[in-house]
């Protein structure tokens, strides 16, 4: 590892000022489960780590608010999301994505914005949160600005955050109508492994589908289907299989990753996609989420 400066601000006037001074040279420490393992391997090389434990407006926190959006502040960790009363409710395939994340002790320290900052094509809350309509909430020199997050990822490690901005939050509108959601994902069969496919679905009552999916390319996706198709339990199968496949037309496995090869990956992300859909109709007939 090669050393560094260590800073630990308290306000976020502050952290975003040692942005500004540090530009490329400086890095954000939330949890840390990915950024420790890269500055071990060289990954990055900063001269400064920034700190954002004790920075108030990054606490984290789950809020409910009078319009029926909610809030999670960016250090917002994967256990507290996975066992909030709210979310298992109402957005369950986020519950169900934080819940297997890594390890107990991962998801203790992985927070929300970290998974979405690092990157990863297979980060296993971005499905979820694109089926739900997460926006980014990042601020910067010049105050804050509003990043949907289908336009916040851009490739592995690469984001649409500018030089000086961090995420201060990522907040889930209101739906106009109940989101019944599912997750699945793939892993290999031993140790707290990345997803080689990781998928989320939304079904809302009248038929809209929302599928997203990551770790089947270099970012990741999210796809609608309006026509109600997916939805309806007489649509013919070929019907349906039709459509699945043009939600998942731009799925671009790697060819050289040492997960799953692509073939296996596209496999998957059909079975998984299906299984996420069938999920999330019964969750919307019951009209449960989690218990
Ligand atoms: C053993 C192990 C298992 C794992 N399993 C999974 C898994 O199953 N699924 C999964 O999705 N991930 C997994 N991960 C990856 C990791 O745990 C998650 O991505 C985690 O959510 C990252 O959050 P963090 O707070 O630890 O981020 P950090 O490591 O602190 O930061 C990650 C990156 O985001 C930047 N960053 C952090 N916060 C902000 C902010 N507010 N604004 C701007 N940039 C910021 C950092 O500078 C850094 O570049 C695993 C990691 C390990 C070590």
């Amino acid at each position: 590892m090669q050393p560094f400066a260590y800073a630990r601000p308290e306000t976020l006037a502050e952290t975003v000022a040692l942005l500004e001074r540090h530009g490329s040279d400086v890095r954000l420490l939330a949890g840390g489960t990915d950024l420790v393992i890269n500055l071990r391997d060289r990954k990055v090389r900063p001269t400064i780590v920034v700190d954002v434990k004790r920075v108030p407006e990054l606490a984290p926190g789950i809020t409910a608010r009078g319009d029926g959006s909610l809030v999670f502040g960016a250090t917002t960790t994967m256990t507290e999301i996975a066992a909030h009363p709210v979310v298992r409710r109402d957005l369950a395939a986020l519950a169900e994505a934080a819940a297997v994340v890594g390890s107990v002790q991962i998801r203790n320290r992985a927070t929300l914005a970290g998974n979405l900052c690092n990157a990863s094509p297979a980060a296993d809350t971005a499905p979820a949160l694109l089926i739900h309509g997460a926006t980014v909430v990042a601020t910067g020199p010049t105050g804050d600005r509003r990043i949907p997050l289908d336009e916040f990822f851009v490739r592995s490690g690469v984001t649409t955050l500018v030089p000086g901005e961090l995420v201060r939050a990522i907040e889930i509108p209101a739906p106009a109508s109940r989101i019944a959601s599912a997750h699945q994902r793939r892993t290999r069969r031993r140790g707290h492994d990345l997803a080689s496919v990781t998928v989320a679905c939304g079904v809302r009552a009248g038929g809209p589908v929302s599928i997203a999916y990551g770790s089947v390319g270099p970012r990741p996706l999210l796809r609608i289907d309006p026509s109600g198709v997916l939805a309806d339990p007489a649509t013919p199968d070929d019907v349906r299989a039709a459509v699945f496949e043009s939600i998942f037309a731009d799925a671009s496995p790697s060819a050289t990753s040492m997960r799953a090869g692509p073939d296996y990956r596209l496999a998957m992300l059909r079975v998984l996609g299906r299984r996420a859909l069938e999920t999330a109709l019964a969750r919307l007939t019951s009209g449960e989420g989690l218990p």
